[in-house]
């Protein structure tokens, strides 16, 4: 806070507050803060309601349940006082940011993310066992996809995309985030939101599923998964096969490049290059990964322009697709670790393309 000029910082929604704190604000209309002077301790402003979800801890924060009829933005205002540089949590909404602005008409404001980002970026041991945990259970699921015990041709994505949830939490997950099923042309689709389109025998099916993972190190927070792999339901043509291969050399070529003091932007490119030689590259139309942690989307990205230099501790996906309109996608997505030494790929499951007759 020091170093970026912060007097206080105010942590709302969002994973920083759960990050520092263990405790996660419900994403209501009744505000939650943790106001955190840079000169004075912390205080977790809360909904009277909502209190008995803190586990309070004096040595962390003061708590200060505020009753219905109370006004939670002047209690806020109250606790930063005559402290002016103030930053906010990122994900803050709007209505309560407008109406600290309003009550607090001296401040100037900057994102919380500024003063938490670098520290909630490179992941200490606890946090990489907790990844690697969430990851293999999410390997798991990949592993009877590829084994054809989830039934693909005939049912609605809709359908598979329930059961890949179902698997993810009885793999350990206590929370499903996402399970994109994009089958034939819907693959085509990044984020395709998995429908009623029955798929059909001989077509690629881009699967790509993570949740949220608690382990008994990490406590209240947990930390996600996030994996893609791509099967056919059936010997694919040629064309499909050339460009999955020429994927998955690109993905494995970003996957290698990975180790500390390589750029984010030079990763992107070890995977965008191979698959613009191929011929397809206005075809992959997506940055090749994301930061992972608490979030699933976070820092560091993994895009152009993008010239941090990699730490140990960082952990982000590398997802490279290559997606052509009207016909097929495919994506393979893995979630990665910087290490002293290299790099440490916490997604294991089969890269190659796997025919499902199922
Ligand atoms: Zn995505
Ligand atoms: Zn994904
Ligand atoms: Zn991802």
């Amino acid at each position: 806070m020091a170093e970026h000029g912060v007097d206080a910082l105010l942590l709302s929604l969002g994973a920083d507050l759960p990050w520092l704190s263990g405790y996660e604000a419900m994403p209501l209309e009744r505000p939650t803060v943790l106001v955190v002077p840079s000169d004075a301790e912390a205080t977790l402003v809360v909904p009277r309601l909502e209190a008995p979800r803190v586990e309070p801890d004096a040595a962390l924060f003061a708590l200060r349940p505020w009753d219905e009829l109370e006004d939670p933005v002047a209690l806020v205002a109250g606790l930063v006082g005559t402290r002016r540089s103030l930053a906010v949590s990122d994900r803050c909404w709007a209505q309560l940011l407008l109406d600290l602005q309003a009550a607090l008409p001296a401040a100037s404001w900057q994102r919380a993310s500024a003063v938490i980002g670098p520290l909630r970026e490179v992941k200490d041991a606890h946090e990489i066992a907790a990844l690697a945990s969430a990851a293999a259970a999410a390997d798991a699921v990949a592993a009877a996809l590829f084994a054809g015990e989830i039934p693909l041709i005939g049912r609605s994505e809709a359908e598979v995309s329930t059961e890949i949830g179902r698997r993810l939490i009885e793999a350990g997950h206590d929370r499903v985030n996402f399970a994109i099923v994009a089958s034939g042309p819907n693959a085509a689709s990044p984020h395709h939101e998995p429908g009623e389109r029955r798929i059909q025998a001989g077509e690629a099916v881009v699967c790509d599923f993570g949740g949220t993972m608690r382990t008994e190190q990490t406590g209240a927070a947990g930390y996600c998964s996030d994996t893609t792999r791509t099967v056919v339901t059936g010997p694919p043509s040629a064309e499909l096969r050339a460009c999955y291969g020429v994927l998955q050399a690109a993905q494995a070529a970003a996957v290698a490049a990975v180790r500390p003091g390589v750029s984010c932007e030079a990763i992107d490119a070890a995977a965008r290059e191979p698959i613009a030689a191929a011929g397809f590259g206005e075809y992959f139309v997506h940055r090749t990964g994301h930061g992972i942690g608490i979030e699933e989307h976070e820092a560091p990205w993994i895009v152009g322009g993008n010239t941090t230099a990699i730490r140990p501790g960082h952990a982000f996906s590398v997802e490279p697709g290559i997606y052509l309109p009207g016909r097929f996608g495919l994506r393979i997505e893995d979630i990665v670790v910087a290490t002293e030494q290299g790099v440490r790929p916490l997604n294991t499951s089969e890269h190659g393309l796997v025919v499902v007759q199922a």
